[in-house]
């Protein structure tokens, strides 16, 4: 396994590089679910490349920027265990220097949810990841569902500007008790975890009595997370996958239940797939899709 610290030196590998090139793009701080994305990777394309790049411009004035847990070295030896074949890792300088005048915004998909409690994250998000995919020129890029409306916005912003990458998505990585692993957990105590769990057990009891009801799963979501201790919820919502727009009333399109919550100074997001399993959960409605 190969480390880039500039440009010019993953260019120069890029260039003897073996094709297909796998991108996987991360802050860092390691765990199972970044390397499901690393082993996805791996099972699809000849060579990958991980970006370890704690980017400054996703974070807003007051956000954890500075708190955000790093861990170099650990991330080398997991990466190294994982197959990775080049990590590039920027200092900032490198990557977003001092003059950087140019970024990309993506309308619509970023405006509500995250976009509406981190002003200007989804515009940070947008043009690193144009960086990343121009200097690595990826044949796919792997993506978590975890960060699900980054998730959309990446698509967006590839068919927008003809990138010629496939976005591959990966599906959440929990812990057994279902708390979605996150880099920032490390910093949760013992108190706030279980706190927390309340948001995935929410999100899977929405999931699990489901039935097209967007309004019932809503007030059920907010009835369960509003009163709860610990949490300080951002918002909790039933929206269409593709275009994240809250659902109203009987919808039988397969949707996104998505929660943003503050655990003592954590912030920390969650979402499940919510759609109906079979003809009679849909009321005659016909099921596109299988049962999670
Ligand atoms: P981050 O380092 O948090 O920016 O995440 C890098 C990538 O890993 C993003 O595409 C995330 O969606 C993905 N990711 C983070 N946590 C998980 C998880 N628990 N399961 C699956 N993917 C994840």
């Amino acid at each position: 396994m190969q480390v880039a610290t500039d440009i010019a030196a993953l260019r120069r590998w890029r260039a003897g590089a073996v094709d297909p090139v796998a991108l996987v793009p991360t802050m860092g701080a390691l765990h199972a679910g970044h390397l499901a994305l690393v082993a996805a990777a791996r099972s699809r394309c000849a060579t990958v490349v991980v970006s370890v790049f704690v980017n400054p411009m996703q974070f807003a004035p007051g956000e954890d920027f500075a708190s955000y847990p790093r861990d170099l070295p650990g991330d080398l030896d997991r990466l190294r265990d994982a197959g990775a074949d080049l990590v590039f890792a920027p200092a900032r300088e490198v990557f977003v220097p001092a003059d950087l005048a140019t970024t990309v915004s993506v309308s619509g998909v970023t405006e509500m949810l995250e976009g509406a409690h981190r002003p200007g994250h989804f515009a940070g998000v947008a043009t690193i990841v144009t960086k990343l995919l121009h200097v690595t020129q990826p044949a796919a890029a792997f993506f978590g569902e975890k960060d699900y409306q980054q998730l959309v916005m990446i698509r967006r912003m590839v068919t927008d500007l003809d990138l010629p990458v496939e976005i591959a998505a990966v599906e959440i990585v929990r812990d057994p008790d279902g708390l979605a692993l996150s880099s920032r957990n490390v910093h949760l105590s013992d108190g706030e975890r279980t706190h927390a769990l309340v948001l995935s057990r929410a999100l899977r009891r929405v999931r699990d009595v489901w039935d097209g009801d967007a309004d019932a799963a809503r007030a059920a979501l907010r009835s369960a997370l509003e009163p709860a201790p610990g949490i300080d919820l951002d918002y909790a919502d039933v929206v269409d996958e593709r275009t994240l727009v809250a659902l109203a009333g009987q919808d039988h399109r397969r949707a996104r239940a998505v929660v943003a919550a503050r655990v003592g100074t954590i912030r920390l997001i969650d979402n499940v797939v919510v759609e109906l399993r079979s003809t009679s959960d849909a009321r005659g409605a016909r099921s596109t899709h299988g049962g999670p």
